[in-house]
This record gives structure tokens, sequence and C-alpha cells, in this order.
């Protein structure tokens, strides 16, 4: 049973689910009715006594279970309702809060058993305050919150509510709350607590609407601020007008003027003026004008008609290469003549150059001086990682930050239609889904094409063919096909320790001296001295560690200089270079101490130059199997079975007499660590094993190298400089090289040719001829 007002109900009751709200008591709502499960019980219950239980569900579905509804609900009765073609509108009455017991009936509606629960409240100090506060609080918030005609009742309602839990209940509904946060309410029979919980909902209210009143208020400040900058730049306008001032427009025409001046060709110019006729009409805050401007900017700075006066002096040129660079005389040669060619020719046609060497070893530095001779600007730009063909075409204007790609900026810097542009690194530009570079590359480079080179950003041809290109690159095989057929290779080789020095003493220690703000000689450095300092600190084929090593060497000097106060001159020894540069860190292999059988002294290449290296080869019992060792490729390993299976066919007339299948031989290349590969020590094998079955030892002063073939023919190798380099480096008396290598000689050091013998050999012959005892 059920009791209101001595009314008794009984305790079972139609249910009606209700979605996104919460009945609470002594509360009138107008609620809509339609699904046929609620409309159902609300005829049932019409039909009765009016009584409901309307509980609130937990989700939003539609097809409610019981699972979906919360254990507590509320009593409520129908005072009105009208029928409407989807069901009925009703105005419901809250009466009490209940919670459920069990449920009676599933379908075709709901009826459930409820009791009306027992709610707790104790008048205590801290409850007054509470509903003092909340109503002070709720006051405050209300103000802005809800409409007056609206709020006096319900004020006047709630200060007349002397019973704090209909207080309760007339807050749930009247605060911005969720139906979970009103259920929660709801299910709380102790009003002292909910109370507690109404307050806090109330101070977070309080706290949103002051934060919101804030911004309100920024906002209203920056629109004003804008309103106000508008207002007073329309004024600026005017005033300028009235005084024949010019502000805006001044710097248009002034624009127009530079515009003129830039003598673009006729075509470009048109376009610039159309764009400029655009930027004026635009209005103030349109956030394209500053896009505009920019590109106007870039169309105004290039140099359309700026070039250096384009006169090739091949006497001065020559004399700037020599006066700039030791050594490297192939390299002027080749440039010389290029420079030739196209004096003759007036326009640049034809390949371009491309040097190609280690770093380090002046190619950029002759770029320079190629400049410097021909009274040209000089720039250079890195392809190195590139992969994007926009990073050389440049981004379509419509891009945001959009800029021209390098080779217009690079002819920006330069500042002239004909500089030495110098392309680093071709040899590093990728391709991949965003385009191939090299494409856009080469339509810079064609003479055909570059009079009228395309940047996306510009929009308007720009003429290259004036600008000299000239590229570098490390290696040849990862150019691309296409950009390889233009070029002309001029090959850069490693220095000598020898050529090291003479670079170091004529053109390093002299920059580096002023560089350091040092008086010429102020630091003297001995030929023994610099010596080592090549040979022990430095291992690149080119001059930049050295420039750095001595760069270091003359750093600390100077810093012992200033903390000294002095001004002496400083003799550079061998105890100042441990000091500053540490222990040394390479150490080249040496000649072998004694002749030795099964032991051949082959020459490799390195990209940082040749080394000698020793060819063990020895021989067990065994069944004639072949073992090779330390880290070899898998080229350096077939013309070891080369070398041997030339060995095994010539046995007799090479004078071996043993039974190569009871033995096991065993090659190994020492160095185990580090990678070896290449055709080029086939020689240098087949001699060890010749020696190692002959029991002739192989001589110690004697140098190989050559790839073997099954005849035993000795095929032609490369990096023949950097190999006679280090074979003289470690003390070697003669060296057999291929006979097709005798085209190299001009390229090595006349000092190597003179102390060093070189044997040029065609067949295996006149290699062992020269290499056994
Ligand atoms: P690369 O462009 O080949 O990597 P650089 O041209 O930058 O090398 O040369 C590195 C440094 O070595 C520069 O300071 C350069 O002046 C110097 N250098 C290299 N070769 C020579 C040379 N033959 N004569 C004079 N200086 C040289």
């Amino acid at each position: 049973m059920i009791k209101i007002n001595d009314v008794s109900l009984s305790d079972e009751m139609p249910l009606i689910a209700i979605k996104n709200t919460v009945l609470f008591p002594r509360i009138i709502v107008p609620l809509v009715i339609q699904r046929p499960k609620s409309v159902a019980a609300l005829e049932y219950a019409m039909s009765r006594d009016n009584y409901v239980f309307f509980v609130a569900q937990r989700n939003l579905k539609d097809d409610t279970t019981v699972d979906d509804l919360y254990r507590v609900g509320t009593l409520g009765r129908i005072i009105t309702s009208t029928r409407t073609p989807e069901g009925y509108k009703v105005d419901v009455e809250g009466i009490a809060r209940v919670e459920l017991q069990n449920f009676t009936q599933h379908e075709p509606f709901f009826k459930a058993r409820g009791e009306m629960p027992n709610l707790r409240y104790t008048p205590d100090v801290e409850s007054e305050a509470l509903i003092r506060n909340i109503l002070d609080v709720f006051k405050r918030v209300s103000e802005t919150r809800i409409v007056p005609s609206v709020l006096s009742p319900l004020l006047f309602t709630i200060n007349q509510s002397r019973d704090p839990s209909h207080l309760i209940d007339l807050l749930a509904v009247n605060l911005n709350l969720d139906y979970r946060e009103q259920q929660e309410l709801l299910e709380v029979f102790d009003v002292n607590e909910a109370l507690r919980r109404v307050n806090l909902h109330l101070a977070r209210e309080w706290e949103i609407l002051q934060t919101e009143e804030k911004v309100a208020k920024e906002t209203k400040k920056q629109l004003g601020k804008m309103q106000k900058e508008v207002f007073l730049r329309e004024q600026l306008k005017s005033i300028e007008k009235e005084l024949g001032v010019d502000g805006e427009k001044g710097e248009f025409d002034q624009l127009r003027k530079k515009l003129k001046q830039a003598k673009m060709p006729e075509e470009v110019e048109k376009k610039a003026l159309k764009e400029l006729e655009r930027l004026e009409r635009m209005p103030m805050f349109n956030p394209e004008i500053s896009y505009l401007r920019t590109y106007l900017d870039w169309l105004v700075e290039l140099p359309w008609s700026l070039k250096s006066e384009n006169n090739i002096d091949l006497k001065k040129a020559d004399r700037v290469l020599e006066a700039e660079h030791h050594g490297l005389s192939k390299v002027k040669e080749r440039v010389l003549e290029h420079l030739a060619v196209q004096k003759r020719v007036g326009k640049i046609r034809g390949p371009i150059l491309c040097f190609f060497g280690p770093p380090g070893t002046g190619k950029t530095s002759i770029g320079r001086s190629i400049a410097s001779a021909l009274g040209r600007k000089f720039v250079r730009i890195s392809l190195g990682g590139l992969h994007d063909e926009a990073e050389i075409r440049g981004h379509r204007r419509t891009y945001v930050g959009a800029l021209p790609g390098r080779i217009i900026q690079g002819i920006h810097t330069a500042g002239s239609r004909n500089p030495v542009f110098m392309l680093d690194e071709i040899d590093k530009i990728g391709q991949d889904f965003r385009g191939d570079p090299s494409a856009a590359l080469l339509e810079a480079l064609d003479p055909e094409q570059n009079h009228a080179f395309s940047d996306n950003y510009l929009e308007v041809p720009f003429d290259l063919s004036d600008v000299l290109f000239v590229t570098t690159a490390n290696r040849l095989d990862t150019i691309p096909h296409a950009l390889r057929d233009r070029l002309e290779i001029i090959e850069f080789s490693g220095y000598t320790d020898d050529e090291k020095i003479s670079i170091a003493r004529k053109f390093l220690i002299p920059k580096i001296t002023k560089q350091h703000g040092l008086k010429p000689g102020a630091v003297i450095i001995n030929d023994p001295v610099l010596r080592d300092v090549v040979s022990q600190h430095t291992h690149e084929a080119g001059a930049r560690e050295l420039e750095r090593k001595l760069a270091t060497i003359f750093r600390k000097i100077v810093r012992q200089l200033v903390e000294k106060k002095s001004n002496a001159k400083v003799k550079l020894t061998d105890e100042l270079v441990h000091k500053y540069l540490g222990p040394a860190r390479y150490t080249h292999q040496q000649m072998e101490k004694k002749d030795e059988i099964g032991v051949a002294t082959g020459l490799v290449w390195t990209p940082v130059g040749g080394e000698i290296l020793a060819i063990e080869a020895t021989k067990m019992d065994g069944r004639g199997r072949l073992v090779l060792t330390g880290y070899l490729g898998n080229v350096m390993r077939e013309s070891i079975h080369a070398a041997m299976s030339y060995i095994r066919a010539n046995a007799k007339s090479l004078g071996i007499n043993t039974d190569f299948y009871k033995e096991d031989v065993h090659v190994h290349v020492p160095s185990g660590g580090i990678p070896k590969d290449g055709p080029s020590a086939g020689v240098g094998m087949a001699t060890a094993i010749v020696s190692l079955f002959t029991k002739r030892a192989v001589r110690k002063d004697v140098g190989m190298t050559g790839e073997i073939t099954l005849r035993g023919k000795v095929l032609p190798i490369g990096g023949i400089k950097e190999k006679l380099i280090a074979a003289h480096r470690a003390g070697l008396k003669t060296v057999v090289v291929p006979e097709e290598n005798k085209k190299d000689l001009e390229e090595i050091p006349a000092k190597i040719r003179k102390e060093m013998k070189l044997v040029f050999a065609k067949t295996m012959d006149d290699v062992l001829k020269v290499a056994l005892q």
C-alpha cells in the first residue's frame, strides 16, 4: 500500500519509461507519450485512478527492457491529457519518490510494485548554512539565466519553501543538469547529503557563468579594437587624400616604379603590372595581399637583365686557377678547354661540367675560382637528399608559404643572370612519389630548353641560358641516367701525402693563419712535423680533414697566446701535435719484414685512399677444399676461385707437382673486420697460392694489383693513383700493374714514378717472374 495524504493507493502501478528526463515530486511537467507500451500504460491508468510510476531510462533505447530502467522513479498523476495523432500530450504532477520492488508485468505494458522511501533530514547548522547559500547563489545564477517573468514566481516559491527536500527537487529541475545528474539527486534519500550536492552543482554553475562573462567581455573588446583599426585606417586614408600625401598608394606607386626599372621581358612586365592592379583593388583585410606582395617582390628583385660582363679571358682564367690551386693540372686543363669552346661559340652549349671525386679534393674551390676568373658571381646549392620536384621548380602560388624553387632562389642570391652556378651532390638526389627532381633539373640544364625555365611559383619563364652550371658528385653510379648523359665528367682523384703537404704549405696554412688573427709565420711548422700531421691524423683522400686538424692546432695555440698575453712565435713540435690532436689516429700498413712463402702484397682502393694488403695462403691435408676468410665480398671470392682454377689447370707449367685432392687451401686477407671486395686482388691471390705450392717465397718489396682470368691474363683495374701512392708510402720498391693501365700513368706523381719501379704485366707469368724469389 502507498499512502498519500491519507489516501491509500495500490502499490502496484502501470509504469512509463521516460527518456532524457526525470520527474520530481511536486513538479508539474508536460510529457509526450508515443511509444505503444507507454500509450497502453497511460490508457490503463486513465481508465483507473490516473496514477503511474514514471521511471527514467539509463539510455535512449526505444524498445526499453527492465534492465534499461533505473530502480528509483516517481509516482505521478496525470492532470490533463490531449490525444494527438501519434499518442498523447499529458501534464503530469510528480507526487513522491518510489523505490521499485519488482516487476509484475512486462507486456503489453510494464507494471511494477513500488514503495515510498523514507527521506531522512536532520536540521543542523550546516544544513541551515547550505540552504542560505543555495538560495543566495541560485538567485545570482538565475538572474542571468532565467527569463524574469519565470524567475520571480520561481524565486518566490523557492523562498517560500521551508521544506529542504522540496528545495532540492525545485533546484534539480531548474539547474542545468543532465538527466543522469538529476537521477542521482532523485536517488539520494538523505536530504542533508542532497543539499551538499545541490550546493556543489550551483557552485560549478556559478563558475561557468563567470567564465562565460569574461570571455564575452574579451570578445567584445577584441571586436571593438578591430573596428577601431578599420575606422582609423579609413580616416587616415581620407586625411592623406586631403593633405595630398600618399601612404599605401605611394607604396604601390613605388612598386610600379621598381617593376619598370627591373627591365623585365615584356611578357613578364605585363603579368607583374596586372598582379599589381589586382593588389591595388584588393580590400584592406584580404589575406591574399601579403602573398601577392611577396610575389611581386620576387619578380622585382630577380636579375632579369643584370649580368656580369661576359668576357672570357683564358690567360686570366689560367692564372687564377693556377694561383689558387696546387696540382690538379688535368682538371685545370679540362676547365680551360671548356671555357675556350664557350668563348668560341659565344653561348653555353654542350655538356655540363661534372666534378667527380672524393670530398675535400677542391671541387667547390675550383668552381669558385672559375667564377672569379671569369668575373662572375658564384652560387652553390646542395642537392643532397632532395626528393621533391617542387624543391627545384617551386610550389604553386596557391600554397601557403609557397616560394620559388632552389634554382630561382640561387639566381636571386647571385643577383646576376649569368653566375657560375654549382649544383652540389647531384649523385644524391632521390626520386619517389613526390616527383622526379632530376627531370626538373634536366630542364634547367638543357641549353635547348633553359632559355625559358618555368618555375611553378613565378609562373613566368626565366632565362637561364647564360648561367654556367657546374655539378659535383662523389660517385657516378647513382646519378640518374638521363642526367648523366648530359655531363662531362672531370675526375678529381685523391691527394698523396706530398700533395697534401704542398697544399697545406701554400694554401691552408696561410689561410688558417689569417683566419686566426696571426701574422704570417707566427706558427713555424717544419716538414717532418707537417708530414706526421698528414700521415697520422688524416685519412681522407681530400684536404678538408687536414684543414680541420690544422685549424684545431692553430686554435689551441691562439688560446695559449691569448692566455699568456704573448705575441711570440710558436714552433710546432711532435709533442705539441700529440698534445693538441691526441695520439696518432691512423697508421698505414707497412711492408712485410721478410720474404715469405704464401704471403703476397696486394693493393686496394678505398673511398678515402689506397692501402696495401697482405694476402696469406696456407695449405693442410684435406680433400681439395678452398677456404676463404677475411670478410670478402662475392667478387673477391670469385676471383680467388678463378686464380685457383688457373693454377690447377696450369700446374705443370708453373712447376707445381702436387695432388690437389689431398690438400685444403686456406686464403685469408687480414683486417678481417673490414669488408673487402673487387676483382683487383686476383693477381695477388694467385701469386700467394703459387708461392705456397712451389715453396718459392714472395719478395716482400713487390706489390701487385690486377684482375686475373682463367687463362692467366691480367686485366686492368681502377684507382691506380691511390694504389701507387699507398705502395710508395709503405716503402715498396716494385709494383706490378696490368699492362693496360699504362695509359693512366700520366696521373701518377713524378716522384713516385721515379722512386718506384713499375712492371707492366700482361699475363700471370709476367707477374710471377718479378714477384717470386
Ligand atoms: P670539395 O668541394 O671537393 O668537397 P673543397 O673545394 O671544399 O672540396 O675543398 C676543401 C678544402 O681544401 C678547401 O679549403 C680548399 O681550398 C682546399 N683544397 C682542396 N684541394 C686543393 C688544391 N688542389 N689546392 C688548394 N687548396 C685545395
